[in-house]
């Protein structure tokens, strides 16, 4: 029809002057509209902050970048990409907060939209004031949910929430992420042993598939597209609008951290603990995480600033309990409580302590608000910022590693190849799969218990080759053949693989669906290409 001639020559106007001037063109020019309100451009600063993300290790320049004012933009975006595909026209990602390691959100030959707000508000562009971001977020107080833009970060969902008295149940420890990034991947923390990921946390969402169409989808609705776009990698739409389900909000937080000498009592007390998530809530503690210490020194991190620096705690002050390997675990619970309530959260701790096999000097306790607790990571993210050390390459490496195997793991990893020298924080936690919906595109190894590994390192060009980027990769890389070797199943959360052999293999049973899907939904291979899981344009 016309129309539609009018729009791929259109279509085609727009690739073409991307490809052939892209680049070059001032920040005033103006990129043909397609109809869309936010703003197009290809302002050499917006092209900077698309290229890059907290991994520092990928760098990709995308044509131009959208930043859209609605779902609509999004949909005519894509709907442009799919029309012109085969005539190899552009790819289009999404990007959150591009806290990606690996170059997930970025493309070299198509759009990225910034899905995440900040630039969105304060920006002008072309001599034009770009439209307001999408409608504030809509909460629900009867039936305990919030309505959210894909893009926005959680630390604002938290804010709108909590003014309601109301918080979403399942978090990550960092809370600058997208709502749409997490999603498509899992959102992990603490929380997720008793309600799930994240993804276990969400009732709806809208997503503009690979086709340009905007489809609400739930578990009653389109549900094959629900499931297929959560833990998804972004591959078969972009998130617009999530539901997410709230609980009344808690005021304060008791964070307790205990030491371990021995890991298998260490382990032993994590799984005792996760296993109690049917119990009623002053039965539990809220959140279940702990990380490994195998730096010789001070037991700090940069994670958070719970030992006080006036009264750093050496490890060497527990030597007596330091067992050959050197390594020393620390587990970290909280229990979250109203102001009304503090008067039992003692007993209910101590009950739960009493439980537990940790060095018996070794118990720490803070008591802090809800938003401190929830927000801490930022404040790490302060300090390191202001020592220059936040915007350095992350050589992150994310294992989901069987409770079968993670002793094997500890004697080979823990207490072999990372030596005493880790860079970085590494958690370890466990959590259970029935929490997680064999449905959704999300992967997780075999057992009822598997734990999170998070080698959380940061590679620093400061002349000690330990700390190298290349020093460290390759750890990453003898990390996984030990695992390979031995036979341990592991899984990487936020994955990163190359060949299509490596993806069937992360995807196991699930890899025929997961093609199936992205057929349906983005049958030309226009999102996400960054994640290298398909070719683009089929
Ligand atoms: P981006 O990096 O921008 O995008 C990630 C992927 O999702 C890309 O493929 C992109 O195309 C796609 N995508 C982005 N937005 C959308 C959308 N709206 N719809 C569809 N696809 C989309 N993870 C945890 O689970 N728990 C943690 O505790 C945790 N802590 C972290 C702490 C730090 C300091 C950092 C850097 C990361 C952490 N992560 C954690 C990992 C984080 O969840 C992922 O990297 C996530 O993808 C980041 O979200 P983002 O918004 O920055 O996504």
């Amino acid at each position: 029809s016309t129309i539609m001639t009018t729009k791929l020559l259109l279509a085609f106007a727009f690739c073409r002057l991307i490809a052939t001037v892209g680049l070059n063109m001032g920040p005033a020019a103006e990129l043909p509209r397609l109809g869309i309100d936010g703003l197009l451009t290809v302002d050499p600063s917006d092209i900077e902050t698309a290229s890059i993300d907290f991994g520092l290790m990928t760098r990709n320049s995308p044509l131009a970048v959208l930043h859209p004012a609605s779902a609509d933009d999004v949909a005519k975006l894509i709907r442009t990409a799919a029309e012109t595909a085969e005539y190899g026209g552009f790819t289009v990602s999404a990007r959150g907060h591009g806290h990606s390691i690996n170059g997930q959100a970025q493309t070299g030959n198509g759009v990225v939209i910034e899905m995440s707000g900040g630039g969105r508000r304060h920006r002008r562009g072309g001599g034009r004031a770009v439209s307001p971001p999408p409608p504030s977020p809509v909460v629900s107080e009867k039936e305990r949910f919030v309505d959210v833009w894909g893009g926005e970060l959680w630390i604002d969902v938290l804010k709108w929430t909590l003014g309601y008295g109301l918080a979403p149940r399942s978090w990550t420890d960092y809370l600058y992420l997208s709502v749409g990034g997490t999603l498509s991947n899992g959102g992990i923390s603490g929380q997720a042993f008793n309600h799930g990921p994240q993804i276990s946390n969400v009732h709806e969402l809208d997503v503009v598939t690979g086709n340009g169409e905007i489809v609400k989808c739930s578990n009653e609705e389109n549900s094959d597209l629900f499931h297929a776009v959560l833990g998804g990698l972004g591959q078969f739409g972009i998130i617009t609008r999530a539901r997410i389900l709230l609980e009344p909000a808690p005021q304060r937080v008791r964070w307790i951290r205990v030491l371990y000498s021995n890991f298998e009592a260490f382990t032993k007390d994590q799984e005792w603990l996760i296993s109690l998530h049917s119990k009623t809530n002053n039965e539990k503690f809220d959140y279940v995480e702990g990380f490994v210490i195998v730096d010789e020194g001070l037991i700090n991190n940069w994670r958070s600033s719970f030992f006080s620096p006036a009264n750093p705690v050496k490890i060497s002050s527990f030597s007596n309990n330091k067992p050959d390997g050197g390594v020393l675990y620390c587990l970290e619970i909280t229990k979250s409580y109203h102001e009304s309530a503090s008067h039992t959260v003692h007993q209910e701790v101590e009950a739960l302590l009493k439980e537990l096999h940790y060095i018996p000097e070794s118990v720490f306790t803070t008591d802090l608000g809800y938003v401190d607790f929830l927000d801490r990571v930022h404040k790490a993210e302060l300090k390191l910022r202001s020592k220059g050390l936040w915007d350095v390459p992350h050589p992150w490496l994310n294992l989901f590693v069987p409770k079968s195997r993670i002793a094997d793991f500890d004697r080979g990893v823990f207490k072999g190849i990372l030596g005493n020298n880790t860079s970085g924080p590494i958690l370890i936690y466990p959590m259970n799969k029935h929490k997680w919906d064999p449905r959704t595109s999300a992967v997780t190894p075999e057992d009822d218990v598997f734990y999170l590994v998070a080698l959380l390192r940061s590679a620093l060009d400061n002349g000690e080759p330990t700390q190298s980027l290349e020093y460290l990769s390759h750890q990453n890389h003898q990390i996984l053949a030990f695992c390979s070797e031995n036979g341990i199943e592991v899984k990487q959360y936020l994955p990163h693989y190359t060949t299509e052999e490596e993806w069937a293999e992360h995807f196991g049973d699930k890899w025929p669906e997961f093609q199936a899907r992205k057929m349906k939904f983005d049958p030309r291979h226009i999102l996400a290409t960054g994640q290298k899981i398909f070719p683009p344009f089929k």
